[in-house]
């Protein structure tokens, strides 16, 4: 049996794959001490897709039934032209096939990108930031700078962006921080997530990761000390739980891929800015579209049949796994090259 090419794309254990988070640089202006190392080598420049390369592999993803796109990186507003490429993607929000188009960001270009943004049908980002300590910030990035980034999330709530905040919780790091970037957030009307650090990267250290690993259960344990913590069902198809803290009425968010599984709910993929697929993040498993999108200048064909080919490769779940005090299913590769 034939599949149409714009069959939606179902993987094999029936999860509808509708969600698309794609990398499109490796490169950044910071170097995050859980991301990155501090002497980072990148790809060379004629590995990545070219724009129009990105334009036709997003298109191939949305003909298939993704009706999310999330752009990430490494940091994705460094990448030169890049706001070309969100504004050529509305052509996709405005035909009602893509229902939105979003972004993950350091947040230090935001305060020059954030207007272009918006005029391309961008309505929320999420932007990372871990603490409001200056000097605990260029700690933890080690080249990044808090009031740009600062200046930047002023610059997207007057966009009229909708800002997230992530923020990784680190062990003896952002700990003692929590009742204040959680005020911090309240005050400025901006959602608040927390993320376990994963075990990525080749020069991870186990017993320091584990040193670093603040459990999002202790998280809300903490929470309770100083809120009313109520549990909320809602789920947004990805790995975050939310909870709603009944004195300031917030809704914070947990995406916990350690202590929680999510996989059975798992909606998405991603591609790197080489054009590898990751059906799993968690899985060393992937496959290349850089090569039939290069074969196939119309963006349909051997494409579409290597996408297909590679959802129904899609693995079940991953296997990280803290529990027994060493870091089970660690990953090799940087969070920078699949984005997280
Ligand atoms: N540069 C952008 C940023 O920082 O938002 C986008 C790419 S970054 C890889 C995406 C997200 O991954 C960020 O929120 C970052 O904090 C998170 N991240 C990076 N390494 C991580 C790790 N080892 N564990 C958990 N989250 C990580
Ligand atoms: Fe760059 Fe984002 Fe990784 Fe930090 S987390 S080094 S900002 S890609």
């Amino acid at each position: 049996m034939t599949v149409s090419q714009t069959a939606p794309l179902i993987d094999p254990f029936a999860r509808a794959i509708t969600y698309l988070r794609v990398s499109v640089t490796d490169r950044c202006d910071f170097r995050c001490v859980y991301c990155m190392s501090e002497h980072m080598t990148f790809l060379p420049k004629k590995e990545l897709l070219t724009l129009e390369e990105l334009d036709r592999l997003c298109t191939a993803f949305i003909d298939m039934g993704v009706e999310k796109l999330r752009i990430t990186g490494g940091e994705p507003l460094v990448r030169r032209d890049i706001i070309t490429f969100f504004q050529a993607m509305s052509r996709h929000l405005d035909s009602g096939s893509l229902k939105e188009l979003t972004l993950t960001t350091n947040g230090s270009q935001l305060e020059k990108y954030a207007e272009a943004l918006y005029a391309a049908g961008v309505r929320r980002v999420n932007i990372s930031l871990d603490t409001l300590n200056e000097e605990k910030f260029a700690r933890v990035t080690r080249w990044g700078r808090l009031p740009q980034v600062l200046r930047g999330i002023d610059a997207a709530q007057k966009a009229g962006l909708r800002v997230k905040i992530n923020a990784v919780a680190l062990k003896g790091f952002n700990e003692e921080e929590l009742p204040a970037i959680t005020r911090w957030c309240a005050e400025r009307n901006l959602d608040l997530t927390w993320i376990e650090v994963m075990p990525m990267g080749e020069d991870i250290d186990p017993a320091n990761r584990i040193g670093q690993y603040w459990s999002l259960k202790d998280v809300r344990a903490e929470y309770e000390n100083h809120y009313t913590v109520t549990d909320l069902a809602e789920r947004s198809g990805g790995p975050a739980r939310y909870v709603r803290l009944e004195e300031s009425g917030q809704k914070i968010g947990f995406i916990t891929p350690l202590s929680h599984n999510f996989c059975e709910s798992c909606n998405r993929v991603r591609v790197t800015c080489t054009g590898e697929i990751y059906t799993c993040l968690g899985q060393e498993g992937s496959a290349d579209l850089r090569a039939p999108l290069r074969a196939s200048s119309d963006g349909a064909g051997l494409l579409k049949d290597a996408i297909r080919a590679a959802i129904g490769d899609k693995p079940k779940g991953h296997d990280f796994d803290y529990s027994r005090q060493e870091v089970g299913g660690q990953m090799t590769r940087h969070m920078s090259h699949t984005g997280g």
